[in-house]
C-alpha cells in the first residue's frame, strides 16, 4: 500500500504509523460513564471507506487524515491534520 503524503509525495505505507479511527468524537467532559467507556473501549471494524489517522513517522512526522477503503486498501483522500493544513494548502493547493 502506498500513501500520498501532502508534504513528501507518494511513499510506502511502512513509513507511516496507523494512529487510530479519525471518525470517533470525544464525549463532553461531563458525559456519563457509559459514553466515555464507549469512546475509550468501543471499536468499529468497518468495511469500506473509513477515516483514519496516520503519522508519517519515517518522513515529515505530520499527522494525516486518510480515507481508506478497508476492503481494497485503496486510499481515497489524504489531508494534513492540525494547524499545518491551512498553511500547506495556501502554499501548495491540491
Ligand atoms: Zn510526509
Amino acid at each position: 500500500m502506498r500513501i500520498l503524503c501532502p508534504c513528501c509525495g507518494e511513499r510506502d505505507a511502512r513509513e507511516f504509523t496507523y494512529c487510530g479511527d479519525a471518525s470517533r468524537v470525544m464525549p463532553a467532559l461531563d458525559a456519563e460513564a457509559d459514553a466515555w467507556a464507549a469512546y475509550v473501549w468501543g471499536r468499529k471494524n468497518p468495511r469500506g471507506p473509513h477515516e483514519e489517522y496516520w503519522q508519517h513517522a519515517h518522513g515529515c512526522r505530520h499527522w494525516l487524515r486518510v480515507t481508506r477503503n478497508t476492503e481494497t486498501h485503496e486510499i481515497l483522500s489524504v489531508l494534513l491534520e492540525g494547524p499545518w493544513r491551512a498553511r500547506h494548502e495556501a502554499k501548495d493547493p491540491r
